[in-house]
């Protein structure tokens, strides 16, 4: 019932959870075979690392649009992820 990655719109690719699987593991496998079904080639190639590439990443929400205790509970949850580091 998913999404193909490959639409029958020409030239649109997709990828996340609601194609191939669920959650964070199929959300990444989906972008891996869409990227491979843009370059043509087979996934494995896509995980390959050369030279002259390079990644970006770009945050996909303004988090200055969150909530204050968005803010707070983040704020608390990294010092306590600090703190677990530090032991
Ligand atoms: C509470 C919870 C716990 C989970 N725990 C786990 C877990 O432990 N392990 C696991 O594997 N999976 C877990 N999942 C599932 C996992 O988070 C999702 O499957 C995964 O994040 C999907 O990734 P995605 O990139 O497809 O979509 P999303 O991560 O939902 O990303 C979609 C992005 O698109 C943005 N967006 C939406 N509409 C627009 C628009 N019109 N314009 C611009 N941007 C837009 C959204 O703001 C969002 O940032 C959990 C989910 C929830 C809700």
């Amino acid at each position: 019932m998913a999404f193909k990655n490959k639409s029958e719109i020409k030239n649109l690719y997709l990828a996340g959870a609601s194609t191939l699987s669920h959650g964070v593991s199929g959300a990444t496998s989906s972008g891996i075979n869409a990227a491979a079904n843009i370059l043509n080639v087979h996934p494995s190639e896509v995980l390959s690392t050369k030279e002259d590439q390079g990644l970006r990443v770009y945050d996909a929400e303004d988090s200055s649009t969150w909530p204050k205790w968005v803010h707070t509970k983040r704020k608390t949850k990294a010092r306590r992820v600090e703190g677990l580091i530090e032991k």
